[in-house]
């Protein structure tokens, strides 16, 4: 591995989306600085948020490096990286990549994640996903990266990323380091943009609909109030200055049938939609991403480990809380409507029914911390991280209520988490059961042994029922217990408000 202060120091990237050919964009890379005799560039094999290897070097064609106008010897080492000769004398690398998919529609391969790929369709859209389109040197991981483009003047580049340009044909972008860079994709074409003030938070929402309708205006309607009862159930403020949704929709004409894909981010969320141009149909797909994906704000964008900060993109070390980064995710968002009073008891107690039901047609004998370590060869089983692993964490919210007579559930801890940890102070992933024990109670490190590392098999009923709601695991059932106590009523109370 190469010593990161042997090499130079800044990405300079300068692509034009003006200039397509073969559906194809050339990037241009300036670097200076480098003093090894050999440097090593590359394209992610996987990103942060899927759990899949994409190899996204695989795109890659026409790689040069060069000294001023000599070519330099390289050699590809594999499909994500080159191996650069006499790399002191580089000065510029220069490449060309082409888009990972066409037109979204449907026929979905599995494990292909189209929300982590780009999209090129000259004068109408592009959808950017940076770790298509830049790589990056062994060693230069934490460079800050520069990339200007240069597009029609007419188009408008939505993202979270600072964006230091005044000139309506061109756009220079900052990014603090390559992690950032990637976690920040750009949607570009004609504007159709509205930004909503959700507390200290400025959310812009910017679609692209190819059947020329313009969304925002109504989606911006939709998932405003929505991030209104997200910020209350979160305690009042957002660990983000700036979100920004983007929005991407293909239509077809065929009643009932939608595909869909999505990737969340720290600042951002990427939505793919193929479906009828139908409102409720398009408000239903938005609201459900939108419920999902901005509760990751939280974790694992502001709580996560070490595995996940120091991010490998050619070989990532897997942590052991997918539990916590989606379940505890997904267990937010159905627990967020019935805490704030948005939706009535018996919708809750559907969904749990829905959860504990599908569940079962996954092997719920794997811990769920060796699943997670073993996520990217158990694609099979991966799901079940929003059912078993939601249901975990509801289990989890119910007996820290119980032992903090309601005064602590999993809302409180996960406040408490991220102002422990943050964006850029991971927890050491061996730590976090303990951690967590320490700021609760001692029981609480045996729930973790037996339904997180362990294969107990979760006792559902027993913890629904110690808040008076009666689930019968045979007939998948749930109901809220007629002949509840005083002590259940109280602590569903202090569970769900009702
Ligand atoms: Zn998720």
């Amino acid at each position: 591995m190469l010593n990161p202060t042997d090499l130079g120091s800044n990405y300079f990237y300068e692509v034009s989306l003006n200039d397509i050919k073969d559906d194809r964009l050339a990037v241009k890379l300036s670097v200076f600085g480098i003093k090894t005799e050999e440097a090593v560039f590359n394209f992610p094999r996987i990103v942060p948020g899927i759990y899949g290897a994409m190899d996204f070097g695989r795109n890659i064609v026409h790689f040069q490096a060069f000294s001023g106008n000599d070519t330099l010897p390289v050699e590809r080492t594999g499909t994500n990286s080159w191996k650069i000769h006499m790399a002191y004398k580089i000065n510029e690398i220069r490449y060309e990549v082409d888009d990972g998919w066409e037109v979204f529609g449907s026929g979905v391969q599995e494990g292909f994640y189209r929300s982590a790929e780009s999209s090129f369709t000259k004068d109408k859209v592009f959808v950017i996903n940076n770790n298509t389109l830049f790589g990056y040197f062994s060693g230069g991981e934490k460079w800050p990266v520069y990339v200007s483009f240069e597009k029609p003047a007419d188009f408008f580049a939505a993202t979270s990323l600072e964006n230091r340009s005044k000139n309506p044909q061109k756009d220079d972008f900052f990014a603090k380091n390559y992690r950032d860079l990637v976690d920040n994709p750009i949607l570009y074409t004609r504007p159709d943009t509205v930004n909503l003030h959700i507390g200290n938070t400025l959310v812009t929402v910017a679609c692209y609909a190819d059947s020329g309708r313009k969304l925002a205006a109504e989606i911006g309607r939709k998932i405003g109030p929505l991030m209104e009862h997200q910020r209350a159930y979160l305690g009042g403020t957002l660990p983000v200055d700036r979100y920004t949704f983007l929005f991407y929709h293909t239509s077809h004409s065929k009643p009932g049938e939608y595909t869909g894909d999505g990737l969340e981010h720290s600042a951002s969320t990427l939505c793919l939609l193929n479906s009828q141009t139908d409102s409720s149909l398009l408000d239903r797909f938005v609201y459900g991403i939108a419920s999902h994906e901005f509760f990751h704000v939280i974790t694992p964008l502001t709580v996560h480990s070490e595995e996940i900060e120091d991010y490998d993109f050619l070989a990532p070390r897997m942590s052991q809380h997918l539990w916590l980064y989606e379940g505890m995710t997904e267990y937010t968002t159905m627990h967020m409507p019935i805490k704030e009073g948005l939706e009535p008891v018996e919708d809750f107690l559907l969904e749990i029914q829905r959860k504990a039901l599908h569940m079962k047609q996954f092997d719920n004998s794997i811990p769920l911390t060796e699943l997670s370590r073993a996520a990217m060869d158990r694609q099979d089983q991966y799901y079940n991280f929003y059912l078993k692993g939601a249901l975990v964490c509801l289990c989890l919210d119910i007996r820290l209520r119980e032992l903090s007579e309601g005064k602590y559930g999993t809302q409180e801890l996960m406040r408490d988490l991220s102002r422990r940890y943050g964006p850029d102070k991971p927890f050491k992933d061996a730590e976090l059961f303990d951690v967590i024990t320490s700021m609760t109670f001692p029981e609480i490190r045996t729930f973790f042994r037996d339904y997180v590392e362990g294969s107990e098999p979760l006792p559902l009923e027993q913890f629904l029922s110690k808040a008076g709601v009666r689930f019968d695991a045979k007939r998948n059932t749930a109901a809220l217990a007629p002949d509840a106590t005083p002590q259940q009523l109280q602590l569903r109370k202090w569970w769900i408000g009702s």
